[in-house]
């Protein structure tokens, strides 16, 4: 399970609890200027093991990998100091090039290491922030050059693909009820800048970087169907 702390990789490790005997986590330090998600991520692993004890027993190892090297490639306003922004090419400066794709890279040569055959991905093309390496086209290519490249049958999954962030916030409520949003909203770190500073209803962040917005209008849209179908 590919596990950023964030609120959408937060929701893909409670659906792969919820299905798999056995999960492990592995995270990415690629020098994000969001560093704070690596705090997050050891957060949100915690506060899982301690409300969801039928889930803390599937819950294995976390590995974290340094792709320092990478990140330091690929220079986006996600790991330098530049501005967010849309660039000339049509998509926002907070793209790492590749990303997505060295992330899996790695990501199977452990699970190849560890024996796992699944790997879990908390990629979204609906709420899309315009990377194109969050396409299920581009994951359906990988699956096949993973596949072919480590001859291992690996299986990509990525449950949010097809979900607004509305529908994440739902699908965390259908997987761990009240317990697992306040999880999420509290421990679970969304945005670029790493601003924790301001307890929002939707959670910490800014509140402006488009992580932010995406992550604020999600909750917004999810409350307001909530509120309607209350008896
Ligand atoms: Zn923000």
């Amino acid at each position: 399970m590919l596990f950023s702390g964030g609120q959408d990789s937060s929701t893909c490790l409670a659906w792969a609890l919820a299905r798999f005997a056995r999960v492990e986590t592995v995270g990415f330090d690629y020098g994000q200027r969001h560093g704070v998600e690596m705090q997050a991520r050891q957060t949100v692993l915690a506060g899982v093991r301690a409300a969801f004890p039928h889930w803390a027993a599937r819950l294995g190892e976390d590995h974290v990998l340094d792709l320092r090297g990478f990140g330091a490639v690929g220079r986006s306003a996600l790991t330098t100091e530049r501005a967010i922004e849309v660039t000339e090419r049509g998509l926002p400066s907070t793209f790492v090039p590749g990303r997505n794709l060295a992330f899996f890279v790695y990501a199977a040569a452990l699970a190849d290491r560890r024996g796992l055959l699944r790997l879990v991905g908390g990629m979204c093309e609906t709420d899309f922030s315009g990377y194109p390496d969050c396409r299920r086209d581009t994951l359906d290519a990988m699956q096949v050059a993973l596949q072919l490249g480590m001859a291992r049958e690996f299986t990509l999954d990525t449950p949010l693909m097809w979900l607004t962030k509305a529908e994440t916030w739902a699908l965390a409520h259908t997987l761990g009820g009240d317990p697992l949003i306040d999880l999420i909203l509290e421990d679970s770190h969304t945005c670029y800048l790493g601003e924790r500073g301001v307890r929002h209803d939707w959670g910490y962040g800014c509140g402006t970087c488009p992580a932010c917005e995406l992550r604020a209008r999600g909750w917004a849209e999810w409350r307001a169907t909530e509120r309607r179908s209350e008896p």
